[in-house]
């Protein structure tokens, strides 16, 4: 299959490549090169299939998640998670990563779309949130109390299809009595579950929105810091120092925010997203113009942040952090591929096909990610 692209970019910070053709054979890109002859497929502009580094596909922007999730049956849960796969392929996300999930519920999804039966994008899962007895989470996690039923934990998520560890460091905003900016998992319970994740080569996430715990995390050695809304200076000298992933999900506090007139969510989601608002964008964008290594992920399915909007948290980089576009495309695909492991998130030779054809060019405009044209997964059709 041949695309042509009127502009290209291929996800790293190279500049855009204008008239070239994608020849796609046996699912990988197999050649780059001046547009000319036949071709199957045209478009003004032509990007890497997106990635998003943190959702929740169970989750379908209900304004009470966690009330959703008491009120609802695993297999509704499940129903839905497959509908919000084949929504977040269709919109362009041919990567994502489930960041906490009820019954096993991600990686069954995983499973059906690498077997064929549903469409949906490739995917990383992290099984159960671990978390401490009655924290963060924990209609979807595992509680674990002391270093060693943090292993356990690790162990029961590997053995139950996990390609990745979450924890939680930190209070957050969408559970009842749990405060963000205090920490939850201990330093040794953290350090205990890294260690025993790493062992067998499975990255660990930290969903972290106070300074303490974001520190806790990194100190134990994880991989990224999920939300990193009150991070420090502190927290900033280490994620560089051990050069990891901060992934900024702005799409979850912005959504709910813009939401509270409504009266349809908890008053104490509110309550808690107004105070991180304020704070959030100078924290993160202090960080960004640090050089913290930022990978794009939005926290889809959280209240009104649905599985189809990702290109809403793109833009929001760029809007909020002071992004280029093309750094935000950078974040969004290469950088997010990085951390979630399964491939490089480039237009390269012997890359997968993930493709986002799309109607102008986004490197000017990224609302132009709002509507791909056409989205190619493995050189497929979506
Ligand atoms: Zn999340």
């Amino acid at each position: 299959m041949i695309v042509r692209a009127g502009v290209l970019y291929d996800g790293t910070l190279e500049p855009p490549r204008r008239n070239v053709d994608v020849v796609i054979a046996n699912g990988a890109v197999a050649e780059i090169r001046a547009a000319g002859g036949d071709r199957d497929l045209e478009s003004p502009c032509v990007t890497p299939g997106l990635v998003n580094a943190h959702a929740h596909l169970e989750g379908s922007g209900e304004p009470d998640l966690m009330g959703m999730i008491a009120a609802t049956t695993p297999s509704q849960r499940l129903l839905r998670a497959v509908e919000n796969a084949r929504k977040s392929i269709k919109a362009g996300v041919t990567t994502i990563r489930d960041l906490g999930s009820s019954n096993r519920i991600a990686a069954d999804v995983r499973d059906a779309v690498e077997e064929g039966r549903i469409p949906g994008p490739r995917m990383r899962v992290a099984g159960a949130v671990l978390c401490m007895t009655g924290g963060h989470g924990w209609p979807i996690g595992r509680a674990v109390d002391s270093p060693w039923d943090a292993r356990k934990a690790v162990r029961e998520q590997l053995w139950a299809g996990a390609d990745c560890i979450k924890l939680i460091a930190t209070g957050g905003v969408l559970t009842k009595g749990a405060v963000p900016g205090i920490a939850q998992l201990t330093p040794d319970e953290l350090e205990a579950a890294i260690d025993e994740a790493h062992r067998h080569g499975l990255r660990a996430a930290a969903h972290a929105i106070g300074a303490e715990g974001i520190k806790n995390a990194l100190r134990a050695g994880v991989d990224s810091v999920e939300h990193g809304t009150l991070l420090d200076d502190d927290g900033i000298a280490l994620l560089r120092e051990q050069q990891g992933y901060l992934v900024p999900t702005l799409s979850a506090p912005t959504c709910i925010l813009a939401h509270l007139e409504d009266g349809t969510q908890p008053p104490f989601v509110a309550e808690k997203a107004r105070a991180l608002g304020e704070v959030m964008v100078t924290n993160l964008r202090r960080a960004y113009e640090s050089g913290v290594r930022f990978a794009g992920g939005s926290d889809a399915g959280t209240p009104y942040n649905y599985h189809e909007d990702y290109a809403h948290e793109v833009e929001l980089m760029s809007s909020l952090l002071g992004m280029t576009a093309q750094q935000a495309l950078h974040a969004a695909t290469s950088v997010a591929a990085e951390l979630v492991g399964l491939h490089r998130g480039v237009l390269a030779v012997g890359e997968p096909g993930d493709l986002l054809l799309l109607r102008r060019d986004a490197g000017e405009d990224l609302r132009a990610l709002r509507e791909p044209q056409l989205v190619l997964k493995g050189g497929a059709i979506q």
